[in-house]
């Protein structure tokens, strides 16, 4: 069977990842930046999950270099919006360029700014609620970010929460670092909001054991 290799059989059978998406990727490697971008199985789940919402306008806190941001645009019609918002504007440019490159320019709009900040800002716009919202940044403020994006949600919005299981230390009470305190604090606050249905999954994938909360507002 041909493409069938150990590491990457879900990357070549089913992901079909873009090849813009991995130079995107392959830049960042060079330039010895972080991995800290969602794998390309979870930025497929992500557009797949965008598209059988049929979501429009999608909010994306934590944008890095764009990646997951790509997969979202993808996923989005002509008409549709992804804001990303970034801390680093150094990443902020980085994303830029890659979204340029891969001809998404028309259907993102990057935020730079503290995402608490930026995002106080869009609920004292009233700005048009999203149908799905991917929080991906500063794990410490995910009880805030999850305030907020209510504020910024409606009937159906999709709201997904990345990285929450801290290589197992989520489920470790001993460890009282405000990484793996305040992520506790988000899924217990997710647990008793009335009109929002939530779940977490645990995944292992190419960057470890790790995992996500999926709501439906
Ligand atoms: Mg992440």
């Amino acid at each position: 069977m041909e493409n069938w290799t150990k590491n990457d059989i879900f990357l070549h059978q089913l992901v079909k990842e873009p090849a813009i998406f991995a130079q995107a990727t392959s830049n960042i490697r060079k330039a010895n930046l972080p991995q800290m971008e969602v794998s390309s199985a979870f930025g497929k789940f992500l557009y797949l999950l965008a598209k059988m919402r049929g979501a429009k306008r999608i909010l994306e806190i934590g944008t890095y270099y764009g990646y997951s941001t790509m997969w979202l645009a993808k996923a989005v019609p002509q008409n549709g919006q992804v804001i990303s918002i970034e801390l680093s504007e150094r990443f902020l440019n980085i994303a830029q360029e890659n979204i340029n490159a891969a001809g998404f320019s028309n259907k993102v709009l990057l935020l730079h700014g503290d995402a608490a900040e930026v995002l106080s800002t869009l609920v004292q716009d009233k700005t048009e609620p999203f149908d799905m919202i991917f929080i991906d940044a500063h794990k410490p403020s995910y009880p805030q970010y999850l305030k907020l994006c209510l504020e910024l949600s409606k009937p159906g919005t999709v709201i997904c929460g990345d990285n929450i299981i801290l290589d197992g230390e989520l489920a470790n009470l001993c460890n009282r670092n405000p990484k793996a305190e305040n992520l506790r604090h988000f899924i217990e606050e997710l647990g008793k909001l009335d009109l929002v249905e939530s779940t977490a999954l645990q995944t292992v994938c190419a960057k470890g054991y790790d995992g996500f909360t999926i709501s439906l507002v």
